[in-house]
């Protein structure tokens, strides 16, 4: 039997966890078999493997949702693609069977399916998946940068749901990866002005570079920020888009919101937040008609990524800090949790990802 390398959890926790030799996976007559070159470590899915398990997970699983490869086989049906190919694909599998699938409405599917979450995902040097999902990259973008389509697939989703009109000001609050793209797809937005603001002026000065207004505020000073973000929106901000999970950031920047503005929650919170005045937050909420908006997750939004991130309105080659072979992937994910510098972590469960396609033999 022919067999390949993959990281498998049989369970919740490292302890449950290994690189191994499984079966190459089968290919049905509409299933598109890719072999990964790059697949990146969404970190706070990654942890949640690696302790108490995702919310949508199923065991055993090969995890990891963001990778990009050579297509190695196509089943019999399949005529857009062929062996060779470089694509991505959507890691999103929705039941089309629910009540939400059956009204347009599958991002919310009852039956969600999720390479890397419940069913085999990238950390292996293979994995398969349905033609409709698989999307062709564009030659100038590399298999690391490709890996980051599903971080910016999620982050159209927030702009969908942000709907930014003609001439607002928009705010992008936290610089992590999901920040970093946020940034330039607002500032390719409709909107007026978006300002990306956060802690790490290197960060800063790269958006900048890319012509992305910047801020820099100072984490243990709200105050001081407060100040600064008055000056630079005198008329308040109509939206705020906020991915750093930081709730004193979070409630400085609300202080600044339009009547009628929206702030989208598209980081989640790791530790316990305190609201000094609930009733009045949200009373604020509910006097200035404004709206407090959650996003997180996509479906189908791959192909308009690939689209930003190949034409550049959305850059992210500086994103991937790190990169490991399939058999350090522990130490992978131990990096991204404690390297201060670290962005996206990609694994190369191949090898070299700019390998040649080698056909099967
Ligand atoms: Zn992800
Ligand atoms: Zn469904």
């Amino acid at each position: 039997m022919k067999m390949m390398k993959a990281l498998v959890y049989e369970k919740a926790g490292r302890e449950n966890a290994s690189v191994k030799l499984v079966p190459y996976p089968s290919c049905g007559a509409d299933d598109v078999i890719i072999k990964v070159m790059a697949c990146g470590i969404c970190k706070w899915a990654e942890i949640g493997h690696d302790t108490t398990g995702t919310g949508l997970a199923r065991y055993p699983v090969i995890n990891g949702h963001e990778f990009a490869g050579y297509v190695q086989e196509v089943g019999e049906n399949v005529t857009t693609f062929q062996p060779g190919d470089r694509v991505t694909a959507d890691n999103a599998v929705p039941c089309g069977k629910c009540w939400y699938c059956k009204n347009g409405k599958a991002l919310f599917c009852e039956n969600f399916g999720s390479l890397g979450h419940n069913i085999n995902g990238g950390f292996a040097q293979y994995l398969v998946i349905r033609q409709d999902n698989v999307v062709k990259l564009p030659d100038t973008l590399s298999f690391d940068e490709a890996s980051v389509a599903e971080p910016v697939a999620c982050a159209i989703e927030a702009l969908d749901r942000a709907n930014i009109r003609p001439g607002e000001q928009v705010v992008v609050s936290g610089m992590g990866p999901h920040g970093i793209i946020l940034a330039q797809l607002c500032h390719f937005s409709n909107a007026m002005r978006s300002v990306a603001v956060g802690l790490v002026q290197s960060r800063l000065d790269t958006l900048a570079s890319y012509g992305v207004p910047t801020l820099l505020i100072d984490r243990n000073d709200q105050q001081a920020n407060l100040k600064k973000l008055r000056a630079a929106f005198p008329d308040g901000i109509d939206c705020i888009i906020d991915t750093s999970g930081a709730w004193s950031m979070v409630e400085t920047l609300v202080k600044l919101l339009k009547k009628g503005g929206r702030m989208i929650q598209y980081g989640s919170y790791h530790a316990a937040i305190s609201l000094e005045n609930p009733a009045q937050f949200l009373n604020n909420l509910h006097y200035n008609n404004q709206s407090y908006i959650g996003v997180s997750c996509q479906v189908n939004n791959f192909p308009r990524a690939v689209e930003y991130m190949g034409s550049g309105k959305c850059n992210v080659s500086t994103l991937v800090t790190h990169t490991f072979s399939l058999d350090d992937y522990f130490h992978a994910l131990d990096t991204n949790k404690t390297d201060k510098s670290a962005l996206k972590v990609v694994i190369h469960p191949n090898g070299d990802p700019n390998a040649p396609f080698v056909p099967e033999a």
